[in-house]
């Protein structure tokens, strides 16, 4: 957990309450859904954790950032993988985007209701034919009299499902590459909008996850987010953000499965004594235990680095890049100390375990952020 000063320390309390009687009773029912209910969200909004760090004017808490990543940590501690990934998309990523690069009546229009839940969000890169290579995106925003027409299909889009306002990247100027592409508020009640059926996962049950189609759709001329043909670059500045968030849901989830473990082989016995008396199962635990305070350490670096507006793209690679791997590592060897009730869906290490497996696919796959951070030393 975080270094913790009295403020963070009566927040984090506040946290664990919250989460105990609004999403620990309920959460097998959303994982069967599908979702996580709208009522959920908004007494999410109500308690002040929606908007974390956004300013008060729009409706936010401001506190500090850290503390959006530490309710991510907490919400994967409990092994719910897939509401920290929509809380991650629409607290983490979304209203702060909005909050670096909308403009005033934009901000007016949509982050005090972001706030309180009312409206949901998600952010839509990925097409059929575009997920790492995505200056080849082919959705396509044509400027008209009266704002843009926006026409194309998205996929694997984490809140597509709830999501009343959609962050969408589309070429403005094709023959310009990445230059050429610019980011859209969409408002998704508005004609020219639909979704899919939601898409079956492996794991992250409790996050929907859409393909989104937008046909002929008209915008009006203020739905465009930042200046036009900038929208690669603001990615690009926002992912360090993105991968924290990531980062502290892999922190969450291994500390939570290793909790799960202690407490698993202290009670299971074989050959007469408890497993955690193998020389085996202690090597482990060790193993884990060691890795994840390597991986806070750094996590915590990368935090300071944030805060000072020092954090590059690299960074993030590294910690995305080490985290999630880890976390399917480690969470795999704590899922063996359990056999065979390891793999039955009766012991939630089994949920942890799917959980964490799309962690080094989406924000950046693990080999991406390896080019990432060769360029980094290598140049193209
Ligand atoms: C549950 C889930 C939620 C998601 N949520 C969102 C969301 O909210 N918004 C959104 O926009 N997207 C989202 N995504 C999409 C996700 O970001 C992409 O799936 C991811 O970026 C990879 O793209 P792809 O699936 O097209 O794979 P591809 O790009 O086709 O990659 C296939 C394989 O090739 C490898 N590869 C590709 N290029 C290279 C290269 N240059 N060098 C080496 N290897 C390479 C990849 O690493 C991967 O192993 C989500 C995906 C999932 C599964």
């Amino acid at each position: 957990m975080l270094e913790q000063d009295d403020n963070t320390r009566l927040f984090y309390e506040m946290i664990c309450r919250f989460l105990e009687r609004e999403a620990d009773p309920y959460y097998p029912e959303w994982e069967a859904a599908g979702q996580v209910p709208r009522d959920f969200w908004l007494k999410l909004g109500e308690a002040g954790m929606l908007a974390i760090d956004l300013p008060e004017e729009y409706g936010g808490t401001a506190a500090d950032f850290a503390i959006t990543q530490l309710v991510l940590e907490e919400i994967s501690r409990r092994g719910f993988g897939g509401l920290a990934s929509a809380y991650n998309i629409h607290a983490n990523i979304v209203i702060p985007y909005l909050e670096h690069l909308a403009n005033e009546e934009q901000k007016q229009q949509w982050l005090p209701r972001m706030a309180t839940g009312a409206v949901m969000s998600a952010i839509a890169m990925t097409e059929p034919g575009a997920g790492s290579d995505l200056a080849n995106i082919k959705t396509r925003a044509v400027k008209v009299v009266d704002g843009w027409l926006l026409s194309g299909s998205k996929i694997f889009i984490t809140n597509g499902m709830i999501a009343d306002m959609v962050i969408v990247c589309a070429k403005t100027d094709p023959a310009a590459g990445a230059k050429g592409m610019s980011l859209f508020l969409v408002d998704a009640h508005l004609p020219g909008f639909s979704r899919g059926k939601p898409i079956q996962k492996i794991g992250q049950h409790a996050s929907d996850t859409a393909e989104l189609f937008f046909e002929q759709m008209l915008l009006p001329a203020n739905a465009l987010l930042g200046e036009e043909g900038a929208g690669f670059a603001y990615l690009m500045q926002e992912l360090p953000r993105e991968r924290l968030g990531v980062g502290a849901q892999a922190l969450g989830a291994m500390e939570g499965a290793l909790a799960l473990t202690l407490a698993y082989v202290k009670e299971r016995s074989a050959f007469g004594q408890p497993i955690a008396s193998f020389q085996n199962t202690r090597f482990k635990l060790a193993e884990v235990r060691a890795q994840i305070d390597m991986a806070r350490a750094y996590f915590n670096h990368c935090l300071t680095l944030y805060r000072q507006k020092r954090m590059t793209s690299t960074d993030a690679a590294i910690l995305k890049l080490q985290l999630t791997e880890m976390q399917c590592q480690t969470i795999d060897q704590c899922l063996q100390l359990f056999g065979g009730y390891g793999y039955t869906l009766d012991y939630p290490i089994s949920r942890f375990y799917v959980d964490a497996r799309v962690q080094t696919i989406y924000a950046g796959t693990s080999e991406i952020m390896k080019e990432v951070i060769a360029r980094s030393m290598l140049g193209k």
